[in-house]
């Protein structure tokens, strides 16, 4: 039997069967926060996730969180950063998204984290160069938006570790251990100071010992940290959690969302929300067909972005009215990422984020051999500059070029620095090899006159220091993550040491920029802008307030848990 929403408001509450006051759907960092917020305020809270481990693409992340003007800064002596980062994203954005949201999003940050803190002791680490990730423009910062999740102890989840989804293995050491990456840089010096030499043998006794007891290492970084911390708390607050929760529909009535249908343990559950629900499904990065409908051509056919991302979520408000957001240049956020089959045949899909791109000594080419872009410049504005060169010649994939100098001082994907043996990465068409440029441009498909012509000009520029064709290693992004000890630009080095080496990337979303229409309280909206009672969205479920542009390392989830945060109070302040 069909019910229309008619049907539904005429249910009494004894149809219910179940009734809370604020449901989510979807535990990552948005929806995390939505709940924790919930919870914190006595509301009786349920989330409902739709895998059996909470976290999603947030717990496979850096964790950071990108807000400005937030209490470390002005901890620190900054003053200003509310209209510095807003003039900055006006630069930015322009009026590819509502300025009130940004407003909105810049005025609701610090309190969220000030709140975060205040309740249930979520800190975090400020980084002093981080830098934004279009350093020229006004109002861009050098460091201190970008916030860390400071370490978190798995152990105190006792059986329910096991619901934290795992890091993506190649971002953890020994099949299990995660480090942040200042700990990796401090781990690569190890033969040469003690303090390093510490630090490994600390983590390194701490891992053996947690491996005795649990499947992976129980100290926590990065956004594997920060999702543990929001769910130890809901956890201690005794919100309810449902796993294996598919939602089937929301229910409504004159724009109002009351409840929805949950098929659970094999039977269907209505479960009335009283104030609001919160959708945070995080987007569709891995929906293979609305990545078909919404993304450029060609179609990216991998994510690093967790599998259960696939926009359920943004359908089921649809069905009820909502509206998503106007099409943007891409409708997605980018990382350039190399692709391998693992060992167990699992397909592992390797975001180049700033550990190779911007290191002296490494070119990217398109199929013509030639350069593109400023490699060093922001995962996001690499890939977009990959569809732009493809429109002429094709850039997808793009190759990554070095020498075997490079790959063994820096790494280069999934090889790590210091890494002897690459046979491994070659059998498995990973990694390319050949003894000279020309050799190396025929096997993996590029016209060889151009890339011989391009590591010559390449060359040039790495002597003087200046790349004067796209400007690697001039701006503060750039160097930040270049090899500060390399001279006289930390971005610039030959590749001049056979054998030579290429890795392909492609275009992977990370997240989707196009959601669901909401206004300032996240409110989800109809398409003539009319807010739907009780339905919320935040993180990627909501339409980017950025206009699909990525200002720094963050953004992501510095809006999501704003939002997030904002939702739950608006539903229990109006319900
Ligand atoms: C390797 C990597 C590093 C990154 N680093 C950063 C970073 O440092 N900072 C940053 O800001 N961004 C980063 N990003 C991007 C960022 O992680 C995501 O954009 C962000 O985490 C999305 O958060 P979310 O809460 O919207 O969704 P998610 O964290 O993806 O959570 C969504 C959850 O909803 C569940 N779900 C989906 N549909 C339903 C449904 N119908 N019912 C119930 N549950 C549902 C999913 O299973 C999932 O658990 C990174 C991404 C990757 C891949």
């Amino acid at each position: 039997m069909t019910t229309t929403a008619d049907d539904d408001l005429r249910s009494t509450p004894t149809q219910w069967d179940e009734e809370y006051d604020v449901v989510v759907l979807g535990a990552g960092a948005a929806g995390l926060t939505a709940a924790i917020v919930s919870a914190i305020e006595g509301k009786r809270t349920l989330l409902i996730e739709k895998s059996d481990q909470i976290g999603g693409t947030s717990a496979l992340s850096s964790g950071s969180a990108w807000i400005p003007n937030n209490s470390y800064q002005r901890r620190n002596g900054t003053t200003g950063d509310a209209e510095a980062a807003l003039e900055y994203l006006d630069a930015l954005v322009g009026d590819r998204s509502d300025r009130k949201l940004r407003e909105v999003f810049i005025a609701a940050g610090p309190n969220m984290l000030e709140y975060l803190e205040q309740h249930i002791d979520l800190r975090w680490l400020m980084y002093d160069v981080q830098p934004d990730y279009d350093p020229e423009l006004p109002g861009a910062t050098i460091g201190g938006r970008a916030l860390m999740p400071l370490p978190f102890d798995g152990r105190t989840l006792g059986k329910n570790f096991d619901r934290v989804r795992s890091p993506i293995p190649e971002f953890m050491l020994f099949g299990g251990m995660m480090i942040t990456r200042g700990e990796a840089a401090r781990l690569l010096r190890i033969g040469r100071d003690l303090d390093s030499f510490l630090l490994a043998v600390k983590l390194s006794g701490r891992f053996i010992l947690d491996r005795m007891r649990y499947k992976r290492g129980t100290r926590l970084v990065l956004g594997n940290a920060l999702v543990a911390h929001l769910f130890k708390n809901l956890l201690d607050r005794r919100a309810t959690i449902w796993y294996n929760g598919k939602t089937t529909r929301l229910i409504s009535h004159a724009r109002h969302a009351c409840g929805l249908v949950v098929q659970r343990d094999g039977s269907e559950v209505r479960v009335r929300a009283k104030l609001g629900i919160v959708l945070a499904g995080g987007g569709f990065p891995a929906s293979p067909e609305l990545r078909e409908r919404y993304f450029p051509k060609p179609v990216a056919q991998y994510t690093s972005a967790y599998e259960g991302c696939t926009g359920d979520t943004l359908l089921l408000a649809q069905e009820i009215g909502a509206s998503l957001g106007s099409l943007g240049e891409d409708n997605a956020l980018w990382f350039p990422s190399s692709i391998a089959t693992r060992k167990d045949e699992s397909t592992a899909v390797y975001p180049h984020i700033v550990l190779d791109r911007a290191k002296p000594g490494l070119i990217a080419v398109n199929s013509a051999g030639r350069r593109f872009f400023d490699e060093a410049s922001s995962y996001h504005k690499f890939v977009r500059a990959m569809y732009r060169s493809n429109r002429n010649v094709p850039s997808i994939p793009a190759w990554l070029i070095c020498d075997r100098r490079f790959v063994w001082k820096y790494g280069i994907g999934m090889i790590l620095p210091l890494t002897p043996f690459l046979k491994p990465f070659i059998n498995r068409g990973y990694l390319h090899v050949a003894d000279c440029v020309e050799e190396l441009a025929r096997k993996i498909g590029v016209d060889s006159g151009g890339l011989v012509e391009t590591v010559r000009t390449h060359n040039e520029f790495a002597r003087t220091g200046v790349d004067i064709d796209f400007g690697k290693g001039s701006n503060a992004y750039d160097r930040a993550y270049g090899d500060p000890e390399h001279l006289p630009n930390p971005c610039l080095g030959p590749i001049n040491r056979s054998p030579y080496c290429a890795v392909a990337v492609l275009p992977t979303p990370l997240g989707t920029s196009l959601g669901l229409l909401t206004n300032a309280h996240a409110q989800v909206l109809e398409s003539s802008g009319q807010p739907i009672k009780g339905l919320y969205a935040c993180g990627n479920d909501m339409q980017n307030i950025f206009g699909g542009e990525y200002p720094g390392p963050g953004a992501q989830i510095g809006v999501g848990m704003a939002f997030g945060y904002l939702a739950a109070k608006h539903a229990i302040a109006t319900g």
